[in-house]
């Protein structure tokens, strides 16, 4: 499953902009304006659709990158036409909180960072990404490092 949305966040990476190990702010809103969203900040903490409009809180540069990624990653997975009144679907947002992850944290500059040992904080401040996707990035990736670093003791990362 995760192997799927990485490709499918790669890709877009991949068409959107050319540095590969890092996501503009710019890059998200240009993949939004693509497919007809118009993002309108307003004072909320997290994002929302109405129609082709996302309303969505920028408390700071980081929360604005991450409300940005997961509404592009309802739009990719999960269909365009959403509403406010469309009822949570927990395995949707746990998708989206992957893909959104894989967008703001790109392969193999995160998996990299990861094997120089960099800190949570620091890859927060590097990627412009909040921890708790950091956490959810290391936990997809963490199979793959294992197989890769055989010294490692399983709960390393
Ligand atoms: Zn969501």
């Amino acid at each position: 499953m995760y192997e799927n949305l990485k490709a499918k966040a790669h890709e877009l990476l991949e068409i959107f902009q050319n540095a590969a190990d890092y996501t503009d702010t710019a890059t998200l809103e240009t993949i939004l304006e693509t497919n007809h969203f118009q993002i309108k900040v307003i004072d909320i903490e997290y994002a929302c659709y109405l129609e082709n409009i996302i309303f969505c809180g920028r408390k700071d540069e980081i929360s604005y990158r991450h409300n940005l990624a997961h509404e592009i990653a309802h739009i990719y997975l999960h269909c365009t036409l959403f509403s406010l009144s469309h009822p949570p679907n927990y395995k949707n947002e746990a998708q989206a909180e992957a893909f959104a992850a894989f967008l703001l944290l790109p392969s193999p500059a995160f998996e990299e960072d990861l094997m120089n040992q960099m800190g949570d904080k620091a890859l927060s401040d590097k990627y412009q990404a909040p921890l708790h996707l950091i956490k959810v990035r290391k936990r997809i990736c963490r199979p793959e490092l294992r197989r890769k670093m055989h010294n490692t003791e399983p709960d390393e990362f």
